[in-house]
């Protein structure tokens, strides 16, 4: 049987948390429970808000907590080669588009819109722009009026038919794409995404197990997708609870007596850390 592989693969927008340890672990500890590899990669396509700093936080904190992992650490703002790739393969295939709203212009839409389609996190994009004729895109563009690119999810569901996916925790999943609407797959000032660049990464790196939060359950639907537009294979999943304070609130980044850095401070063990992540 092959080797699972797995990876963590953090934004460097903050410190650690416990609840990213929650993640790191599970990844961790799948691969070690298997004698798989485990991988780390460095999620820093926003280059704005990403900090060489927390860069080496990650590195440090996630030492301290015990772990190793395959180098060279994979650094997605040195790929985007990469993404820009698949970008052009999408483009080709017709199931991209350009998107010239701003975030007012899709509010005015929505707001305008008699029932405009929801999604988990609230209303999605109603799809002004996917209805452009290709003399208007052109003409835009040549504007310079600035624009991203979106996924024509319909148009790419018709071609890959019904989709479904593993989740360790939920089981077999019917995949859902269209839930979170035409994805933004590029902007003007990153060109790729999350979506697009996880799912490139995942393949790219060969990962066969996939563990985050399940606060990111929902993005796998439109991953999946991409993955069959791409000829990729289908990593199997494992979305774990998100960790939460005694108040029932889940974990953020403004609970700053739970990165690992503060609890090291403190005089926590490592083990104590891992425990508390869930990993006695
Ligand atoms: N970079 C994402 C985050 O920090 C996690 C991506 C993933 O595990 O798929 O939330």
């Amino acid at each position: 049987m092959d080797k699972l592989v797995t990876r963590f693969a953090p934004s460097p927008t903050g410190l650690l948390h416990l609840g990213h340890a929650r993640s790191a672990l599970e990844g961790w500890r799948a691969a070690q429970d298997s004698g798989g590899r485990f991988l780390l990669r460095i999620e820093d396509i926003d280059i704005g808000r990403c900090r060489e700093e927390f860069v080496a936080a990650i590195l440090e904190d996630l030492t301290w907590l015990g772990l190793h992992w395959e180098e060279p650490v994979r650094r997605q703002s040195q790929n985007f080669d990469d993404y820009g790739a698949v970008l052009d393969r999408l483009r080709g295939a017709d199931l991209i588009y350009p998107c010239f709203c701003t975030r007012q212009d899709i509010q005015r839409e929505i707001e305008a819109a008699a029932a405009a389609p929801h999604g988990p996190d609230g209303p999605l994009y109603p799809g002004t722009c996917r209805h452009l004729s290709h003399r208007q895109r052109e003409e835009k563009i040549a504007s310079g009026v600035a624009y991203g690119l979106r996924l024509d999810v319909a148009r790419a569901v018709a071609r890959t038919g019904e989709l479904s996916w593993h989740d360790d925790h939920a089981g077999a999943i019917t995949a859902q794409p269209a839930l979170l609407g035409d994805v933004v797959l590029a902007r003007k000032d990153t060109p790729t995404s999350y979506h697009l660049s996880v799912t490139v990464d995942d393949h790219l790196q060969g990962v066969t197990l996939v563990t985050r939060g399940r606060d990111l359950f929902e993005a796998t639907h439109i991953h999946r997708l991409l993955q069959a537009l791409l000829g990729y294979a289908t990593p199997r999943y494992r979305h774990h609870d998100l960790l939460t304070d005694e108040s029932g609130r889940r974990l953020a980044k403004r609970d700053k007596a739970l990165t690992l850095r503060a609890m090291r401070e403190a005089g926590l063990a490592p083990a104590e850390v891992r425990a508390r992540a869930g990993f006695a």
